[in-house]
């Protein structure tokens, strides 16, 4: 089943909304070691974008 509501802490993100709700249509998470990850510190939001 996929995602329905992503929580996020990640307030300076262009995606972000009241309630730590993402508002992205789809998110893609990224390792930072290839496709496999140890731990949770080791995975990223690549939908992240600054707000200006
Ligand atoms: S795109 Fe990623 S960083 Fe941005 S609000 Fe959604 S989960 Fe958070």
């Amino acid at each position: 089943m996929m995602a329905q509501d992503v929580l996020c802490e990640v307030r300076n993100c262009q995606h972000w909304a009241e309630g730590n709700q993402c508002q992205a249509d789809q998110i893609f998470v990224v390792s930072h070691h290839g496709k496999h990850a140890g731990r949770q510190e080791e995975t990223d939001c690549n939908t992240f974008k600054p707000k200006v």
